[in-house]
């Protein structure tokens, strides 16, 4: 049987497969139909900087395949600065999504007929993708979820219910993001262990000392974000997890934010759990995966029942089918793993390494821009990190700021960022947030000092 390739880069689609009118936004009313170049001005301040040196990779070799970031928003060329909230989408995708319901439509698992069967196998080649993207032994250790919330809920409800007890420790970094908080919480008083603190040091890097004392024969669980949505922070998370490893606890690391900016890499890190969200991987939205490790995954127990997870029902006695399947009641988000597989082969037709290199640069440049700007505080400068610059602006509130930015087509977020343990660290419960990725450029960096610096010129007219 052949599964149609819905997903390779360049074609988009599957030979044979329409090609036209793959549904883009882009002849909307209201949207600009042609590729809008942005401005090249740099900020006024910003003339002194050092130029960014492209390390073997171009962002325009990504803009070009991405709809989105040619349309206007106010007049102006959209600057996408919002990539910790979700990221745009290749075109790749766009045409994988069209072509998959345009053609290939169908249930898996449980039609005996062709489309069913090639449904079936585009799935399990997305597993397989997943798999081999995080460097994972085996398609098996993939559970395919909404997102990394659902990932931590689920491992908090079939792993933690069976695992924690009165007494038991889940150390969780004070980083995290509320969806690596809150589901300890709600086990943790089901079954009565505790959720404790990580501390951050003023940098806000993970306090490894603090740690090292905080790791006990109690510890059961450590929850670690391999990149903080706030702060930017990459912790030492193999460290970490070693250290955790000598107490005999797991490990959970929330991807969420690493694995669209570096190499990620399961077995090297030896977590014991892995999770991530497809949307901010280029990816649509409402598909993630969880890795766990084999003998873990094989230990755990339903969470949800339904369809797909069982092997035979009777009123009497159900038996249920093996994992990854176990872990995966009802009907999948078919159409999104055809995505996320799309995203994963657009990703990665880029050298990670260059990308990687390329973000770190965009950022020193970010960061040196935007500390030319009066009044601008940068959070965390942990020595590790990604291209996160979450910032308070002296006399401007972070939602005034927003709005600033976006009436120049600025996309920036404010607000707690769903971290508001880290925010209260300097004693915060609010910020502004520009987050980059690799299709992100120093001319847009400069349009945003630039908007700032005309902010703080004319603040009465702020938000
Ligand atoms: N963890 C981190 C570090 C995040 O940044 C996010 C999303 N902002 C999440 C978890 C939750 O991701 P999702 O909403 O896609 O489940």
């Amino acid at each position: 049987m052949t599964i149609p390739d819905l997903t390779a880069r360049g074609a988009g689609v599957a030979p044979g497969l329409p090609v036209s009118d793959p549904g883009l936004p882009v002849s909307a009313p209201g949207l600009p139909t042609s590729a809008a170049e942005p401005p090249t001005t740099a900020a006024p301040g910003a003339g002194s900087l050092p130029q960014l040196q492209p390390p073997g990779f171009s962002p325009e070799s990504a803009r070009q395949d991405i709809p989105i970031l040619h349309r206007t928003v106010n007049g102006h060329p959209l600057v996408w600065l919002d990539n910790g909230a979700t990221t745009q989408k290749p075109r790749q995708v766009i045409e994988a999504l069209g072509a998959f319901y345009g053609t290939a439509n169908s249930n898996i698992h449980r039609g005996a007929h062709t489309m069913a069967r090639e449904a079936t196998q585009m799935y399990e080649a997305g597993r397989a993708a997943v798999a081999g993207f995080l460097g994972a032994g085996s398609p098996d250790d993939i559970v395919f979820v909404r997102g990394t919330t659902e990932a931590i809920n689920l491992v908090a409800q079939s792993w933690g219910r069976a695992n924690l007890g009165p007494g038991d420790d889940i150390l969780v970094a004070v980083l995290e993001h509320h969806s690596d908080i809150v589901p300890w919480q709600l086990i943790a008083k089901e079954t009565r262990a505790r959720v404790v603190p990580i501390p951050l040091t003023p940098e806000g890097a993970i306090d490894q000392d603090a740690y090292a004392d905080l790791l006990s024969s109690r510890t059961q669980l450590v929850a670690v974000s391999h990149a903080s949505n706030v702060l930017g922070t990459v912790p030492p998370v193999k460290e970490m997890t070693a250290l955790a490893h000598r107490y005999g606890a797991k490990v959970l690391v929330d991807g969420a934010q690493a694995v669209a900016h570096f190499p990620v890499d399961v077995t090297d890190l030896d977590a014991d759990f892995y999770a991530f969200s497809g949307h901010k991987l280029f990816a649509p939205t409402g598909i993630g995966a969880l890795y766990a490790k084999p003998e873990i995954l094989e230990s755990m127990g339903p969470w949800q029942g339904g369809g797909n997870m069982i092997e035979s029902v009777d009123f009497t006695r159900t038996t249920f089918a093996p994992v990854p399947h176990l872990l995966e009641a009802g009907t999948g988000h078919i159409s999104g793993v055809v995505g996320l597989l799309a995203a994963l082969n657009w990703f990665t037709s880029f050298d990670r390494n260059s990308v990687a290199a390329y973000e770190t640069s965009l950022m020193t440049y970010a960061q040196q821009a935007l500390s030319t700007v009066p009044g601008l505080d940068v959070l965390g400068s942990a020595p590790e990190r990604i291209a996160v610059l979450t910032f308070t602006l002296a006399g401007h509130d972070p939602a005034g700021i927003a709005d600033w930015l976006d009436r120049d087509g600025i996309a920036i977020r404010a607000g707690h960022h769903c971290a508001q343990p880290a925010l209260a660290h300097y004693g915060l419960e609010s910020a502004a947030r520009a987050s980059l990725a690799l299709y992100n450029t120093s001319e847009e960096v400069d349009q945003l000092v630039a908007s700032l610096r005309r902010l703080q010129e004319a603040p009465e007219t702020a938000g």
